[in-house]
């Protein structure tokens, strides 16, 4: 698997605005915010897309949407409300190859989405 930007920012090899870590996850703030609050949750494990995840990633799966539930949270999203996104591959708008959850909030969400 190729390494990409995502990769870098958790090697501490280019700056980001780190927001949260724990052993298994890494959060930043998206360099190009859609939302007041627009927070990328990642995986330390490298996996692509959300289709290349398996059955062992499950826990990891799990644990990057509590993370990003928690951080809501403590920002005081959670009561207004949010929306995460995981966009994947081409259709999904996913433009950098390692998953990631994206935590928007702050403004009215719209549906369906573009
Ligand atoms: O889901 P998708 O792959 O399109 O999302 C990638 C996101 O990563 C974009 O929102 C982009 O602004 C963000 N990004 C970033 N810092 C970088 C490169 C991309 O926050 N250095």
């Amino acid at each position: 698997m190729g390494d990409t930007i995502f990769g870098k920012i958790i090697r501490r090899e280019i700056p980001a605005d780190i927001v949260y870590e724990d052993d298994d996850v890494l959060a930043f703030r998206d360099l190009n915010p859609q939302a007041p609050v627009h927070v990328l949750f990642v995986p330390k494990k490298p996996i692509a897309t959300l289709d290349g995840a398996t059955v062992a990633d499950a826990e990891l799966l799990g644990k990057l949407l509590l993370a990003a539930a928690a951080y809501a949270r403590r920002e005081g999203l959670a009561d207004e409300g949010y929306r995460t996104v995981i966009n994947c591959n081409e259709h999904g708008g996913q433009t950098v190859f390692h998953l990631h959850v994206h935590l928007l909030g702050g403004r009215q969400m719209h549906w369906p989405p573009g």
